[in-house]
């Protein structure tokens, strides 16, 4: 069973901004990616934000096939900053997962 990390939002922080706090779970996002990437963002997000980072680390290829279109953001009743996260999604992969430097 995953383990919540009160910690893993903080970690994810340190490398850009990340805030998915307004999601409502509507699933519009679901609905409207050209890619059927299901559980990107709303569940996605979800395990950031309650630190499930097994989880967040499982769906590494979903985080890397998105097209950041903003297909999703646009439609978004929240103005959830989609493709920004995910964004910094990546950037956590590469700096904490691959240890890649930023320069
Ligand atoms: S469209 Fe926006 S509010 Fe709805 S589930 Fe997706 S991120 Fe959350
Ligand atoms: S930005 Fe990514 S998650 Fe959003 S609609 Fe495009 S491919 Fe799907």
């Amino acid at each position: 069973m995953a383990r919540a990390n009160s910690k893993f939002i903080d970690e994810i922080k340190t490398t850009e901004s990340f805030n998915a706090v307004a999601c409502m779970n509507c699933g519009v996002c679901t609905a409207i990616c050209p890619m059927g990437l299901d559980i990107l963002p709303r569940q996605l997000f979800r395990y950031v934000i309650t630190g499930i980072k097994e989880k967040v680390l499982e769906n590494e290829e979903t985080i890397f096939s998105c097209l950041l279109c903003k297909m999703c953001e646009q439609n978004c009743p929240a103005d959830v900053k989609i493709a920004e996260n995910i964004r910094t999604l990546r950037g956590y992969f590469s700096q904490k997962v691959f240890g890649l430097s930023r320069n």
